[in-house]
């Protein structure tokens, strides 16, 4: 049977890292760190409630969900000035970035990002039909920012992504460089969106503040966050947006009705009034990924600079035999990046020293 798939899909392998049940999973960057039992019960406990409601839809506007983020970005960001109307949010920060594209791109449209950085925003290009290019990163993985604005006025993209910090590298951007892209964006004829993706910010060392503190001033700026990472809620699927009401209302001409279910919500909320016990051993990823960092340093690796819970490092001249080498001891790590480069996400101390005994092993 032939099956009518668009060309350019067949034969493409879904995305995705392989879940494999061994003792130190380190390659998606979750939290390696369980929910403690009272947040367990307390998210138990709002989703029984939510339960009770189920034959009806949900609240299709997760109002009160939209007003739990923003306080959330109050404490944690020190941006005091959103209102639900400028959140939004979905099953993960995936699917607010589709959400994006559906909205802004589409056939004839470009979006301009930095390589290298996360392999999805491909993906949700292709899957609108919208032009990706991306412009190389510098060989420490910083923005060339002359070159960077240069590119948009050159490419007038609809959109600029950068995560901040990036995946996978852990280079962070800083301010002055998005308010650099925000300058060059305010001049693309038809418009341009520049949105920075912080799916790690809670990660990032102290005083790096979050591109959403530029948002009042900036119309076309919209920062992306997830409860994925740093929350500890990667099996929740939960990500939000925060940009001006403009921005929201686009997205939500594009989701599809009641796209966040009852129990996502319940399960967010009670994550959310309960984020600083989620969120205990932040300090302590950050703490172990510097130890990691510098450990590495020390065996003679080259590291990127990473404000995020990973950190890239190499050059292996087989990154493959590395990686092998590594699940043979129970160590998942992730091939990713630039060819001879490999990604570790910041697991607990065990993990952590189970993967530099690992590590030694098999480079012995
Ligand atoms: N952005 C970046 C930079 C990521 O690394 C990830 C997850 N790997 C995401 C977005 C998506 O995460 P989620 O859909 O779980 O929010």
């Amino acid at each position: 049977m032939t099956l009518p798939i668009r060309p350019e899909l067949a034969g493409l392998e879904p995305y995705g890292a392989p879940q494999l049940d061994v003792t130190a999973r380190l390659n998606v960057n979750e939290n390696p760190y369980a929910p403690p039992d009272a947040v367990v019960d307390a998210i138990a406990a709002a989703v029984r409630k939510a339960a009770e409601g189920l034959n009806r839809y949900p609240d299709r506007d997760f109002l009160l969900l939209r007003g739990d983020l923003a306080a959330y970005l109050a404490a944690e960001s020190h941006v005091d000035f959103l209102e639900p109307r400028n959140i939004w949010a979905a099953n993960g920060s995936n699917e607010v970035m589709l959400h994006l594209h559906q909205a802004f791109g589409g056939p004839g449209r470009k979006v301009l990002s930095f390589a290298p950085t996360y392999s999805m925003y491909p993906e949700y290009a292709r899957d609108t039909l919208t032009d990706f290019v991306t412009l190389p990163r510098r060989a420490d993985f910083t923005l060339d920012i002359d070159a960077a604005t240069a590119a948009i006025r050159d490419v007038a993209p609809v959109m600029v992504i950068v995560a901040s910090p990036n995946n996978p590298t852990g280079t962070a951007l800083p301010l002055v460089h998005v308010e650099a892209l925000l300058a060059a964006a305010a001049d693309v004829p038809g418009g341009c969106l520049v949105v920075i993706d912080e799916a790690y910010a809670e990660f990032r060392r102290r005083g790096v503040p979050s591109a959403a503190s530029l948002i009042p001033a900036h119309p076309h700026l919209a920062v992306s966050r997830t409860m994925s990472k740093a929350f500890a809620l990667a099996g929740g699927r939960l990500g939000y947006l925060a940009a001006h009401e403009e921005v929201i209302d686009a997205l939500r001409v594009v989701r599809l009705p009641y796209h966040l279910s009852a129990v996502t919500q319940a399960t967010a909320r009670a994550a959310l009034a309960h984020h600083r016990d989620l969120q205990a051993q932040v300090d302590e990823i950050r703490a172990e990924r510097d130890d990691t960092v510098a450990w590495l340093r020390d065996q003679g690796y080259t590291v990127a600079d990473t404000d995020a819970n990973f950190a890239l490092f190499g050059p292996f001249e087989d990154r493959e035999r590395v990686f092998q080498g590594l699940l043979a001891r129970g160590v998942l790590i992730r091939v990713t990046g630039p060819e001879g480069w490999l990604r570790v996400s910041i697991g607990t101390p065990q993990e952590m020293a189970l993967f530099r005994s690992a590590l030694l092993e098999v480079t012995a």
